[in-house]
């Protein structure tokens, strides 16, 4: 099978490096009211906001703080009833994929007229126009930065959804990889793990002749293997974390995953288990998807082949055995991350399997995987062995 059709349009511009953030000034418009959206204050404490402030020179600006990891509809509400009453007119989020994902959201809903919550549960297709918007990101990991999706959830009905609109690409996003040294090692880990997964989702999936796509991948697959590990063990390592950042970046910017197939299994389930046990989005995509390889061996069989052979570098005649090492490949760099890669070392017990396989029913994500053949019951399958 070739290449399928596609289009392929990125519209956002990358400003990548040291001291690039005053470069803000020729970004926005001179005469825009920005308003500044931030997490809980790690963009204070390294800096970052200081120097995001000082770079809007006389412009009007207010900082929304307090969206939280896995962003909530209801805080994201509070910067819309602000935007509306105050008339921003560009939003510049400053921080992780939290903030960017909640930026996204926060833009197409201003405008929306209805309960905000139909974005949501439309996947982001009635968004009609967006209040204009970039960011300054501060942790690799989601390629929000360059994407035009996100991921938004409501507590009080246990929903974390995603929501994709082309009106959703940022304008800009400024790469400065100093402004990531202060990030734990855990959140580094986290990153490397997402991005990887990224990948993955987009790469191996049933074989088809998509040799740009493939080679694309396994270069980026192989560039978090061989930079990840030096950049959460060095963290001020600039040529390491640069090289991390442009990876996490390329990993979900549609440019690997034009003209083929498209798993995302893994982050679906992994959003279950993200909204029922509060477990970090990277650790649930390395908990699952070594499992996943496994269950849907006989479908992504030629893949699997591939990437043991050609990003692992296993060797002979035995495919089955490639796969199995393979697998154990990847689960192993996850642990090497300092990720744990069973629920049970997240005191998840097997009462998570149906109320997982629940969460799905009810979210209608009954035929995932790229060929729609992963039903909650395979599913739960996959959810027993990650057990
Ligand atoms: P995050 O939730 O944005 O941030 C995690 C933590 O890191 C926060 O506590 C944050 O603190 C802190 N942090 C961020 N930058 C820092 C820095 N430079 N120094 C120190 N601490 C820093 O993590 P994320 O992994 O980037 O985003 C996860 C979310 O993105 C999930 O909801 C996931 O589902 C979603 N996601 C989106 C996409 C997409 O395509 N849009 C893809 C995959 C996943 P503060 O809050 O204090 O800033
Ligand atoms: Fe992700």
């Amino acid at each position: 099978m070739a290449l399928q059709n596609f289009e392929f349009c990125n519209p956002t511009r990358i400003v990548f490096g040291q001291e690039t953030i005053k470069k803000l000034d020729d970004l926005i418009p001179a005469t825009a009211k920005v308003l500044i959206i931030i997490g809980g204050g790690s963009v204070r404490k390294n800096r970052t906001l200081s120097e995001v402030e000082a770079a809007l020179g006389n412009r009007q600006f207010a900082v929304f703080e307090g969206i939280e990891p896995n962003p909530t509809f209801e805080t994201s509400m509070k910067a819309v009833e602000k935007i509306r009453q105050e008339n921003f007119d560009f939003l510049l989020g400053v921080g992780g994929g939290s903030v960017m994902d909640a930026t996204k959201f926060i833009a197409g809903a201003v405008h929306y007229k209805g309960d905000a919550w139909e974005i949501v549960t439309n996947g982001g297709s009635n968004i009609t126009s967006v209040v204009p918007f970039g960011f300054v990101p501060t942790l690799p990991a989601t390629g929000s930065e360059m994407n035009c999706g996100g991921v938004i959830s409501r507590k009080s009905t246990n929903d974390k959804l995603p929501i994709h609109n082309d009106l959703l690409y940022p304008l800009f996003s400024i790469l400065d990889p100093t402004k990531t040294y202060s990030l734990p090692k855990n959140q580094v880990a986290n990153g490397v793990a997402d991005a990887f997964v990224h990948i993955m989702e987009q790469y191996l999936t049933y074989p088809i002749h998509a040799a740009v796509p493939d080679r694309f991948a396994e270069g980026l697959l192989l560039t978090l293997i061989e930079e990840g590990p030096r950049t959460l063990n060095n963290p001020e390592d600039y040529e390491a974390r640069a090289n991390f950042i442009w990876a996490a970046t390329m990993a979900l910017n549609g440019l690997i995953g034009a003209g083929v197939p498209q798993d995302w299994a893994t982050h679906m389930i992994g959003h279950e288990l993200t909204i029922l046990y509060g477990i970090d989005h990277g650790r649930t995509l390395s908990i699952l998807l070594p499992s996943l390889m496994n269950e849907m061996r006989k479908d992504k069989h030629g893949k699997l082949v591939q990437y043991g052979r050609r990003v692992w570098g296993l060797q002979g005649n035995d495919e089955e055995k490639i796969i199995d090492e393979a697998i154990a490949k990847t689960r192993a760099f996850f642990e090497s991350l300092g990720i744990q890669t069973y629920l049970k070392d997240y005191d998840v017990d097997s009462s998570a399997v149906n109320k997982v396989v629940e969460q799905l029913n009810r979210h209608q994500l009954t035929a995932l995987g790229e060929k729609g053949n992963i039903s909650p019951e395979v599913a739960r399958r996959i959810v027993e062995a990650s057990l």
